[in-house]
């Protein structure tokens, strides 16, 4: 694993300073309620964070929000140029503290995989440094959008919240009177009146988006549930009937529900479609945990994608947290024994995405699902069940030897899980942990108790 951050590093120095990221030279992101953000990483999204760190803020000192603000206004703000300066000169920007934090413990940050990704294919980090102005003005041209255009949604995930998900709005409006836990309470904070949900109306953002099409290469869609948006398929019709498409790859995050023949159609002029369905478990788990999502469908839909063009990739992205980690193993079984042609085999970077299982990242936020908070016996268990089922996965599933040795989404994951689940202990979240899950349950008519009798003792 050091060995490839070493490497990545060495080419980023090489072409440009020690601390440059590509994204702020290429990509306009934005929250769900209209903000432009830096990127998702500089801006966790979820219930909880400080919301303002990462945000690209206008000269008033105010975020940069496309119900009001122009993308091309916001661009170039002095936010913008500032965050170029820093990387110019060799500093971290103080928006960008996570990407080098991963780093240092030996994480592959998102500055390192997109910079040296779009190096790869063809970016010139050193022609964009000659390219940008002393004051860190850089031109008008998009390569890549990242897109969360509001927070509708379908479903009312049990780590989410009405931040992200337009469902979950009635639930919070009896959940969030009730709680008591000081942090459970402060992460479940949320001004309904100050959330606009309509700023992807906004027709100067799209004047401006769909000027762009031109100079994009990428453009990545999530939620809210990006396939509920009529401003997403406008988008991208836009993008097939200027002829654009060819050069352009689309990348989602979805649950997968509303994937359909009509939509597959659509993607097949494209470059590239990179489909990332969201499933933290199967059967009635990822029913609960992705409530209220009908375990039918998602599989059918994934079988669906299975059987598309080869310009259609389609992954499994998972969140691992208290509520799946145990049943990891289980999971990762029904992966290994549906025998997907194309889920989670593509290659990048020479190495397979997700290991050729799962994509899996760590749940942080809400802290009180995060998998430190479990007791040692707990821990102990889960560590067992990893081991034991390690062989299972050497003597049953066809992994290429990098699974097992260096590609960092391989079994390197599975380790580096376990080491962060084991490097701190958070027991006295478990009290939140109880109350927001029985509260929630009594709300929704559904039990964790009976869907998850391993977290039975924490409920
Ligand atoms: S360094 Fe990290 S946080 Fe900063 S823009 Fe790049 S990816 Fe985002």
């Amino acid at each position: 694993m050091k060995q490839f951050l070493n490497q990545w590093q060495e080419t980023i120095t090489e072409n440009a300073t020690p601390t440059f990221c590509v994204l702020p030279w290429i990509h306009m992101a934005t929250r769900p309620n209209g903000d432009m953000r830096l990127c998702c990483s500089a801006n966790a999204s979820g219930a909880g964070t400080d919301h303002t760190v990462g945000l690209v803020k206008m000269e008033n000192g105010q975020p940069a929000n496309f119900a009001t603000t122009t993308p091309l206004d916001a661009w170039n703000s002095d936010y913008m140029k500032s965050v170029r300066r820093t990387m110019m000169d060799g500093n971290i920007p103080s928006s960008c503290t996570k990407c080098f934090d991963e780093e240092n413990k030996g994480v592959v940050s998102k500055r390192m995989w997109e910079t040296t990704s779009w190096m790869d294919r063809g970016i010139k980090p050193s022609e964009m440094l000659n390219d940008t102005h002393l004051d860190g003005t850089y031109k008008n041209e998009l390569k890549y959008l990242d897109l969360r255009l509001g927070h509708t949604c379908n479903v009312k995930c049990v780590m989410c919240s009405p931040h992200d998900s337009s469902k979950w709005v009635a639930d919070w409006k009896v959940l969030a009177p009730q709680l008591e836990d000081p942090e459970v309470k402060r992460q479940m904070q949320w001004d309904k009146e100050s959330f606009n949900n309509k700023w992807h109306e906004n027709e100067i953002f799209w004047d401006q988006l769909y000027k762009q099409i031109p100079f994009l290469e990428e453009v990545y869609f999530a939620g809210g549930e990006p396939l509920m948006i009529k401003e997403h398929k406008k988008f991208i019709e836009e993008i097939v009937r200027s002829g654009h498409n060819t050069h352009i790859r689309l990348r989602y995050n979805t649950n997968g529900i509303l994937v359909d023949e009509e939509l597959i159609e659509l993607w097949k002029h494209f470059a590239l479609v990179k489909v990332g369905v969201s499933i933290d478990a199967h059967t009635d788990r990822n029913n609960y945990i992705r409530y209220p999502t009908h375990w039918e469908t998602v599989e059918r839909n994934l079988h669906m994608l299975d059987n598309t063009p080869d310009n259609i990739r389609p992954s499994i992205a998972t969140a691992i947290q208290m509520f799946n980690i145990k049943h990891l193993p289980d999971f990762i079984h029904w992966k290994v024994t549906s025998n997907f042609r194309k889920v989670n085999t593509e290659v990048v970077k020479n190495v397979q995405v997700g290991g050729g299982l799962v994509n899996m990242h760590l749940l942080y936020i809400p802290t009180f699902l995060n998998i430190q908070n479990f007791p040692n016996d707990d821990k102990a268990e889960i560590r067992d069940k990893f081991m034991q089922f390690k062989g299972w996965l050497q003597d049953h599933a066809n992994l290429d030897e990098t699974f097992w040795q260096s590609n960092p989404y391989g079994w390197n994951r599975w380790e580096a899980m376990l080491n962060y689940m084991d490097s701190d202990s958070h027991v006295e979240r478990l009290p939140g942990f109880k109350e927001y899950v029985t509260k929630l349950d009594a709300i929704r008519g559904i039990s964790a108790k009976a869907v998850f009798p391993e977290l039975a003792h924490l409920l």
